[in-house]
């Protein structure tokens, strides 16, 4: 780009345009070029900083993915009663999941998943097949 708005003014003091209005004009150009080109390369300057910060960014971007990601898996976990959840895809699982109960079994100390009908019913532990209400102590 230098180069050839350098070409172009050797050009017109090698062709020693005369000072008319038809010179005045092509050197009117040429420096319009000339300080479009000067434009240009700042603004490719600036273009440098800006993907530096870019990377910057999307580092950050990163840490909140993560960060995010940290919350949803809390949130599964501990939040079962949030509306906002009632409009997304997962809302199937994680109703799944809200039947369910865990218990300790108090014989082996095996925790067991068991829905609100299966309570009801005297389970007993998958683990060791001793009830896990012991009826008996109440
Ligand atoms: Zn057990």
């Amino acid at each position: 780009m230098k180069e050839k708005i350098a070409y172009l003014k050797g050009l017109i003091d090698g062709l020693g345009i005369a000072d008319d209005a038809n010179g005045r004009v092509i050197r009117a150009i040429v420096e319009c070029i000339d300080a479009m080109a000067e434009e240009i390369e700042a603004e490719s300057d600036r273009s440098d900083n800006i993907e530096c910060d870019v990377a910057e960014l999307k580092e950050d971007v990163d840490d909140l993915n993560m960060a995010m990601d940290f919350i949803f898996d809390y949130d599964d976990d501990e939040d079962d009663d949030e509306d906002d959840d009632e409009d997304e895809d997962e809302d199937e699982d994680e109703n799944w999941e809200d039947d369910f109960s865990c218990f300790t079994c108090p014989n082996c100390g095996e925790s067991v998943m068991l829905d609100d009908d299966m309570v009801e019913d005297s389970p007993i532990c998958p683990n060791c097949n001793s009830p896990i209400f012991d009826k008996s102590a109440e």
